[in-house]
């Protein structure tokens, strides 16, 4: 049997021209997080399988048709992290993190859905989540939304669209419910297979039908926000006066209510139109109930996810992804001498100039297509080390972007000349 083997459908592999996009992201993101007081926790990638059928809940999208589930050898059933708010939550309660204190906490890393894979959306793609536990205002989840906002401003990106709704405690999402369900239960012949079968399931996501005709239908169906109780609607009212305040600007849109079971009162994305039809790049809300749900005792909670796939190709849209680093130097190494010697200089150089980008040639070769390579690079110096510059007991200098001259210098003498060239460019 012969035949290359292919990464699996919807898993991409990030080549090298790509990560310097996908770093630039990070560090942005660690920046900021830590700026806020937000501090890392990392979590493993496998679960037990109840996790997320406890936390999700049993009739998402999700846990019904998108988990990557397995048995392990042991005859447990484990599950690939869909997302990563029930693992944290689980960590946090096996941790006694949650006892009388508030945590601000951050991770990223792969996820696994397995969806119909298309722009923007694939089988493994990757989050930034942060989560608080232990602050039930409305001035947290103005900070989630006013940390977002400045990472888009970090990351040279706009035109994002903050949108924001409140569901409202279950009690008052149970009576609403109600109440959506027999009035589509009478027009049932208007609504396409998928909110049929959601009727049953979790009727509120027919709200987020990406079906024109759907929503269409929705512009005069019962309204949530009519359904909410005094204490969400105060809280709701709470958030929208802290973002005036902030100057953060945002569209209600009562149609938002997430995909995931957990959410109650505030829940927001962030939509771009640049993406197509997977435009939400980021999105949250509060989950008050879920700790509880999970075993903790009841604690207050909030946070969102990013789509870093998403976000990255709106970055390589809107052209601002920072160029990679190149090497600031390529040493070209000519004769076996100079190939013995090179290694130890380019050594010696990493030691005296912090932060130095040299590249050793390695492979023999002529000048000339060492050369080739050294411009290649992209470096904007060559060091030469041929035969005669080893009997010298010289370095060449060679620029390699515009006119100047080769120079020569004292392999002694060459870490001030390197520094003051360095300097200059
Ligand atoms: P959608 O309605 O697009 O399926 P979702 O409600 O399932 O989104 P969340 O679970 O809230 O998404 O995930 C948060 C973010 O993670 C999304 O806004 C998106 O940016 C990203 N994301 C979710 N699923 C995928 C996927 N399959 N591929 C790439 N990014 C994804
Ligand atoms: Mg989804």
């Amino acid at each position: 049997m012969s035949g290359i083997l292919q990464a699996i459908r919807g898993m991409s592999d990030i080549l090298p021209d790509r990560t310097p996009a996908w770093q630039f992201v990070e560090t942005v993101v660690r920046e900021q997080l830590s700026a806020y007081g937000y501090r890392e926790i990392r979590l493993p990638i496998v679960e037990k399988t109840e996790l997320f059928k406890r936390s999700i809940g049993e009739v998402t999208d999700i846990v019904e048709k998108e988990m990557y589930t397995f048995t392990d050898r042991n005859g447990d059933s484990l599950t690939l992290r869909p997302e990563g708010t029930a693992g944290c939550v689980r960590a946090c309660i096996q941790h006694g993190l949650l006892h009388n204190q508030v945590q601000r906490l951050w991770y990223a890393g792969p996820m696994f859905r397995h969806e119909r894979p298309q722009k923007g959306r694939y089988r493994q793609f990757h989050q930034v989540g942060v989560e608080v536990f232990g602050l039930q205002g409305p001035d947290v989840d103005a900070e989630l939304l006013l940390l977002t906002a400045r990472l888009w401003r970090r990351l040279g990106l706009d035109g994002l669209e903050l949108q924001i709704n409140t569901l409202g405690t279950s009690e008052a999402r149970a009576v609403y419910r109600e109440r959506l369900v027999d009035w589509l239960r009478a027009r049932e012949d208007r609504l396409d297979d998928d909110s049929r079968r959601r009727l049953a399931t979790n009727p509120l996501r027919i709200l987020d039908s990406k079906n024109p005709e759907v929503q269409s239908l929705l512009a005069d169906a019962p309204r949530l926000e009519d359904h909410l109780d005094a204490g969400s609607k105060q809280h709701f009212a709470g958030l929208r006066a802290l973002l005036d305040d902030a100057g953060l600007a945002y569209r209600i849109n009562p149609h938002l209510v997430r995909g995931l079971d957990y959410y109650g009162r505030t829940v927001f994305e962030w939509v771009t139109d640049r993406l197509g039809a997977q435009g939400t790049v980021c999105a949250g809300g509060r989950y008050d109930a879920l700790v509880e749900w999970l075993g903790g005792k009841p604690t207050p909670a909030a946070g969102f996810a990013l789509g870093l796939e998403r976000l990255i190709a709106l970055l390589e849209d809107a052209g601002a992804v920072p160029p990679a680093a190149v090497p600031h130097v390529y040493l070209v190494l000519a004769g076996e001498a100079a190939a013995r010697r090179g290694l130890v200089l380019a050594e010696q150089l990493r030691e005296a100039v912090p932060g130095l980008r040299i590249l050793t040639h390695c492979g023999g070769g002529s000048f000339k297509s060492q050369f080739k390579k050294a411009d290649k690079s992209g470096a904007p110096l060559a060091l030469v080390l041929g035969e005669d510059e080893i009997g010298s007991g010289q370095v060449g200098i060679k620029p390699l972007r515009g006119q100047g001259e080769q120079e020569h210098v004292a392999q002694d003498a060459l870490v001030a000349r390197l520094t003051e060239l360095l300097t200059e460019l």
